[in-house]
């Protein structure tokens, strides 16, 4: 990506919100308002969404450093299984689009 355009990185990757598209998505450009007060970067980083965005990275940083992320909560061999039935699903869509075939996907949630 190379734009002269800001992006708030917990936004793009973390917030809930549609609210903060522009810094999402497109960049924030706006350089002549991007630093007033009430404007720009303070209008993003005080509004809810970016907030909230913000604590849900927290919230990651402090479960990872902790190591209480799922993948670190899941057995090692039940993550092996889930990542050798995610290979095995993605395989088979690839072939299916390779070769043109039609597909129905028919998906069972086991909890
Ligand atoms: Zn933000």
């Amino acid at each position: 990506m190379k734009q002269k355009a800001a992006f708030c990185f917990c936004c793009r990757y973390f917030s809930q919100s549609t609210s903060e598209q522009q810094f999402k998505f497109a960049g924030y450009k706006n350089w002549q308002h991007a630093v007033e007060e009430n404007k720009g970067f303070a209008k993003i980083a005080a509004s809810a969404g970016h907030v909230q965005a913000a604590l849900i990275w927290a919230e990651r940083q402090h479960r990872i450093t902790n190591e209480q992320s799922v993948s670190t909560l899941v057995h090692e061999k039940q993550l092996e299984r889930n990542r050798y039935y995610i290979r095995s699903i993605a395989e088979v869509v690839q072939f299916l689009c390779i070769n043109e075939l039609p597909c129905v996907v028919v998906l069972t949630i086991v909890y």
